[in-house]
This record gives structure tokens, sequence and C-alpha cells, in this order.
């Protein structure tokens, strides 16, 4: 993006998150609370439940030299208000897949209430609009720039601002816990945004499509240890700390320096400054777990996959010995699984979660295999006509039906994965 704003110097950012009502993933949970969702789903009253942001949005607000103010979950009205009171130059969008169609309407919304205003729509939704054929969103009709990136550059960069500059941040808390326990979930964990894609470019991931591939890094070592910081500081409630970094230990030069920080200070040091990190199983077994927690790491989400998968990040790896070594170092783990791949016959799938349930994550996610643009196997599924569903958004999650698969329909993988769910319960 580099069509400045026209009067740079005096403009100001208006940035919201999808307005509500949104909708309810299987027509009962809400998309933003991923306890319920995934990690303690099929629990019974042991199922959790958490409280989110938009921590995108927040972080972005606070690295801007303009003046922006932030909404989240607004009402469509709430949104023709601020966009009447505000003269906003800049509306940033975030959207998620399943959110696309309520965005349009914001957008329209926006064109209509405040035609002056430059639309900037960004978030993981956007990855659709590499379908050529989802006509959901368009350049010029309903939005002006598309952010597929950094978010931050990108405003930086629309408002005439030094693209280089640091990038610091607090940001809300997120908390989650169990309903009955506590009726208003207080925010117990900070989220540090690390950096962006994956360069280990697994064929079924979105995250790393949605950055070709590509690492692109927000915040350094330093930036890191000064965001934990900043929130033990400030924040009495809180537990632990969450880098955002799709494969963090990828980062060897970063962990190594952030550990170092961590060991170093005096004011916390390792007795407080913890952290969940994502990582892939080669880069942990890496590792001695002395030397995790040496580096503050409490607890890691590891893409367990499959058994018989042939992914590089997990050949040679031991996971049971992996999550086993982990567990009695006192690291807790979220592991991820996924059913539906083709290898998958009902035999070989039932065996597949039977060995992911004997890892037993401290936290979990059984995902059904989906397909979103542009992952390399969406590429491949759409040229074999085995897509499903395009154009329909509400499927775009991690138990939607979005392909064909080859041993199973979709409901019966549904079912599959809700056993594994009440089994790893
Ligand atoms: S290692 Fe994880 S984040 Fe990286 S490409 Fe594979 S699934 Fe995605």
């Amino acid at each position: 993006m580099n069509d400045r704003i026209p009067g740079s110097m005096t403009a100001s950012v208006l940035l919201t998150s999808p307005a509500r009502p949104y909708p309810l993933l299987e027509g009962r949970f809400s998309p933003f609370d991923q306890m319920g969702f995934r990690f303690t789903r099929g629990q019974d009253i042991f199922t959790m439940q958490e409280h989110a942001h938009f921590y995108g949005l927040h972080l972005m607000a606070q690295n801007i030299e303009a003046p922006a103010r932030v909404l989240e979950f607004p009402s469509l009205n709430d949104l023709e208000r601020e966009l009447k009171a505000g003269d906003f130059s800049i509306l940033g969008i975030t959207t998620n897949v399943f959110n696309l169609q309520v965005v349009a309407e914001m957008c329209r919304l926006a064109r209509r209430v405040s035609p002056s205003t430059t639309i900037v729509v960004g978030g993981n939704g956007t990855r659709c609009l590499h379908d050529e054929a989802d006509r959901t969103l368009q350049q010029g009709r309903d939005y002006d720039h598309l952010c597929l990136g950094d978010g931050i550059a990108a405003l930086r960069d629309l408002l005439g601002e030094s693209t280089h500059g640091p990038v610091t941040g607090r940001l809300p808390l997120c908390g989650s816990g169990l309903p009955w326990l506590s009726p208003r979930l207080a925010g117990n964990s900070g989220i540090i945004l690390s950096g962006l894609g994956c360069t280990t470019r697994c064929p079924f991931c979105s995250t790393s499509a949605q950055h070709g591939g590509k690492y692109v890094e927000i915040m350094d070592g330093h930036a890191i240890f000064r965001a934990m910081k900043q929130y033990w500081r400030t924040s009495q409630g809180l537990n632990f700390t969450c880098i955002v970094d799709e494969n963090f230990l990828n980062q060897p030069d970063k962990f190594q320096e952030l550990g170092r920080l961590i060991r170093d200070d005096q004011e916390f040091g390792l007795g407080r400054l913890n952290y969940l990190a994502f990582a892939s199983a080669d880069h942990v077994s890496a590792l001695d777990p002395e030397e995790l927690l040496l580096a503050g790491v409490d607890g890691l989400w590891i893409g367990v996959e499959s058994l018989f998968t042939r992914l590089a990040k997990r050949r040679d790896v031991d996971m049971k010995a992996l999550f086993e070594q982990l567990h009695a170092h006192g690291i807790s783990t979220v592991g991820s699984t996924i059913a539906g791949f083709d290898f998958h016959t009902p035999e070989s799938l039932d065996q597949d979660l039977d060995y992911y349930t004997s890892l037993s994550p401290t936290l979990q996610q059984i995902a059904i295999l989906s397909v979103i643009p542009s992952t390399s196997l969406w590429h491949s599924m759409r040229q074999a006509g085995r897509l499903m569903g395009s154009g329909d958004h509400q499927q775009s999650h991690l138990y939607g039906e979005t392909l064909q698969y080859r041993h199973f329909t979709h409901q019966e993988l549904a079912r599959r994965v809700d056993g594994a769910y009440r089994a790893d319960a």
C-alpha cells in the first residue's frame, strides 16, 4: 500500500472488528471462545470459556502516530455513529473468514455514511480473496486497500509515517476459566505478537500461505521482553503471557536472546517471566527440556498432525517421548491433530486418534481437515474438483465442511472427532 492519505498530518483512524451479531460456528459456538470451541471442547462441566480481544487492532492503534480509536464487537449502528462523529480519514476493518458477509455490509455502510474515508480490510479472512471466484468483497466497490501482511507497517505507510519505528504493545488481557466457578472471566493472560507467517509451509497451513511462506517479524527479543515485563508490572491477575509466532523456536536467535534477557532480569526473572509459544516438533525435540525451562518456556503448542504424516517437521520425532518429557518437566502442552487426510481410512483414523489421545496434551485441538485459499492443499483440491461449499464462509473453520473426503463423509468425521474429544476428557 503506498497511496498516502491526503492531509496525513491531521489524519485520524478508526479500527474495528467485524460487527455483531457474529455467526455461531456449527450453530452453537462463539468463534471468539477458543476454550469452548476447541481447547476444552466436549468436556461437560469442565469445558472452559474464554474472553478474547482483537489484539491486532490494539497493536496497530498503539503503534501509529495518528490518533486512533478501536471498536470491538460494535453493532452496525455503533459503527455508523462513530463514523458520523469522528470524521475519520481511515477505517481499518479486521475480518475472519466467517465474518466476511458482515464486513461487506460494514464497507457499504462506511461508503454511504463517510464517503471520503479510506477503507482498509485486513486480517486472516482476506485469504479468501485469493479465490477469484469469491466476490464477497471487491476493491473499489467495497474497500480501497487490502492488507495481507503486517498491518502496522501498512498503516504507517498509508499515513506517511516511518515504517521502521520499533513496535511496542500492552494489549488487553484475555482470560479463561470454568464459567460455574466465576461468572466473570477476569483477564489472566497477556498476548505478545512476535511475528507473522511460517517458512515451514505445511500444505494445509493457511497462516503460512497467507504470508507466502515468509516470516514477518513484528517484535524482536528485546521488544518481547519489554512487553512481557510491562504486563507483569501492570496486571495483577496475570498468570502467563502467550507469544504469538507460528513457530517461535524456528527463530533461534530471538528465542535465545529472550531467554538470556529473562534469566538476567533482576526485577522478575525466571520466577515470573514465563510464556506459552507455538513450536514445531523438530525444533522442540532438538532442545533439552531444561534449556526450554531456562529460556522461560511454560507451555508449547505442538502440531502433532498425524502419526502417518510425512511432514518434515515430524520426521524422526518420537512424539510420545517428547510429550512425556515436556510434561515431566512441568511444561504444559497444546497438541493439535487433524482428521480426514486422504491417507486416513476408518481403521487408520481410529489408530491415529488413539495415538493422539495417548499423548495426553494439556489442551487439545482435534480438527477436521479443511482447505482455505491459498494453501497448496486448496489448489490441489480445487484442481481435483473436490472443494465443497465454495463461497460458504460459515464452513471455513476447524470443523467445517470444505472438501470431499476420500474415505469419509463430513458427518462421519465430525462424529469421530467429537468421540476423540470425549476420550481425551
Ligand atoms: S509448522 Fe505449523 S505454522 Fe508452520 S507451516 Fe506447519 S502448520 Fe503452519
